[in-house]
């Protein structure tokens, strides 16, 4: 008797593997799927500053362990050097996040080292499930968004029953569900990012106190048209600085470039009023990196047919509330939940098109603040948006 072929395992192609991606293939990890990422650059030298991440997802204790640092306090000076806001013991105000109804730390990374436990919880064979493989150097051009295909740079298609394009602000993948290119635009301001050793802040006045305290915090230095965000990271042994400045050089280069070497003279010169100890801080940077800040209108959609766009490609922002790596954490636990059941490859494309409506659905919520801070999974969320719209009925 013939022996019946078994069905193929449901494929999933991620275009992209930056934080979404990776934390997309980590979300959909499962026994009989295949999940492949497809990677343009050669993953060699990654890049970034901090990034924070204020959400409990169960793998908290990996990313810690990978160099994430908890978060506890913030404290606020003004251009003359004044502390502005501390506790009234003189300390700095405390977040205590874990403790209080948000359940969760605020932790900070260095963008590397976020990525770097990211990529190996994708593809940990020893995890449950099918780990992904990362395919590098493979530069995606565009996609059949209804038949899953996607053409690579070098003519190669791959077809997928599902496609997420993880592919970040500069996305490919958003002018195939689109149809029409969408393109971030320049704010009018960019952001020098510096990273110190520590080594090089030990005798700096309130930068040494947040580098060596056992419980770290994030200071602030609020000008009218510039300021300053640092936080140390990698278990304190760097400081990560943000400095907003004005968009001044990079409007011009928008088209081509939208980052950029800074400059030390640059940058002491926009921060010329500021207390000199943070200017001391900028000069022990060996390497001043600057950034133009884009943003982007609201989409009207996400997706289309067996592809569905999630992390900067979907929606990317300004880093003013730190949320961009959280966001794209949280759109691929969505889609881990609403595909949660799926089995094969057989699955209809009409199946696989509603459950990304409702990816969208859940993951494009108003209530941003309370979302921000107390989201805690797709179910959490549709349940507690349904006891609301049912007790608001009721009224
Ligand atoms: C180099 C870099 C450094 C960053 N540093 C910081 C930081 O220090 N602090 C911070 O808050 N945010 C930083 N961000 C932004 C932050 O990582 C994102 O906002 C957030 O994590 C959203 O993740 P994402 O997966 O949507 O996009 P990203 O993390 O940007 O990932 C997108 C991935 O897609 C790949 N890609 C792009 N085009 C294609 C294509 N055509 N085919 C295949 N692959 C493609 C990219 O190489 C990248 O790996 C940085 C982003 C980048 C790319």
């Amino acid at each position: 008797m013939p022996t019946a072929t078994p069905p193929r395992q449901f494929r999933l192609i991620i275009v992209g593997g930056g934080i979404g991606g990776l934390a997309c293939a980590i979300a959909l990890r499962a026994p009989d799927r295949e999940i492949i990422i497809l990677e343009a650059s050669r993953m060699n030298k990654e890049v970034g500053a901090a990034i924070s991440i204020t959400k409990s997802w169960g793998i908290e204790d990996e990313l810690k362990r990978g160099g994430g640092a908890v978060d506890s306090g913030f404290q606020i000076f003004r251009t003359d050097g004044h502390l502005q806001m501390k506790s009234k013991s003189q300390k700095p105000i405390p977040l205590p996040f874990k403790t209080s109804d948000y359940d969760a730390d605020r932790l900070c990374f260095h963008r590397v080292d976020l990525h770097e436990s990211l990529k190996g919880l994708a593809t940990d064979p020893s995890r449950p499930g099918n780990p992904a493989t990362i395919r590098v150097a493979s530069r995606v051009l565009s996609c059949d968004c209804e038949s899953g295909i996607v053409t690579l740079e070098n003519g190669e298609t791959v077809q997928g029953d599902l496609v997420v394009g993880a592919d970040g602000i500069h996305s490919k993948i958003r002018a195939s569900v689109l149809g029409k290119e969408v393109t971030a635009s320049p704010t009018g301001l960019s952001a020098y990012r510096l990273i110190i050793p520590k080594e090089k802040l030990l005798t700096i006045p309130h930068v040494s106190a947040m580098m060596t305290d056992d419980n770290p915090w994030t200071t602030m230095l609020l000008g009218r048209d510039c300021r300053v965000v640092m936080g140390p990271c990698r278990e304190q042994s760097l400081l990560s600085i943000v400095a907003l400045v004005p968009d001044q050089l990079m409007n011009e280069q928008a088209s081509t470039s939208w980052t950029a070497q800074g400059s030390l003279e640059d940058l002491l010169k926009s921060f010329d009023d500021f207390p000199p100890w943070i200017k001391d801080t900028f000069k022990a940077c060996p390497d001043i990196s600057l950034w133009q800040l884009r943003d982007m209108e609201a989409l009207p959609t996400w997706y289309k047919g067996r592809t569905i766009l999630i992390g900067d490609a979907a929606h990317s922002m300004l880093p003013l509330q730190g949320q961009g790596a959280s966001q794209s954490i949280e759109d691929a636990e969505a889609l881990g939940y609403f595909f949660r059941d799926i089995v094969a490859a057989e699955e209809k494309k009409d199946h696989v098109t509603r459950r990304l409506e409702q990816v969208f659905e859940a993951r494009n919520p108003a209530e941003f603040m309370d979302y921000n801070c107390r989201y805690s999974g797709a179910e959490a969320w549709l349940t507690g948006s349904r006891a609301a719209a049912t007790a608001k009925s009721a009224a």
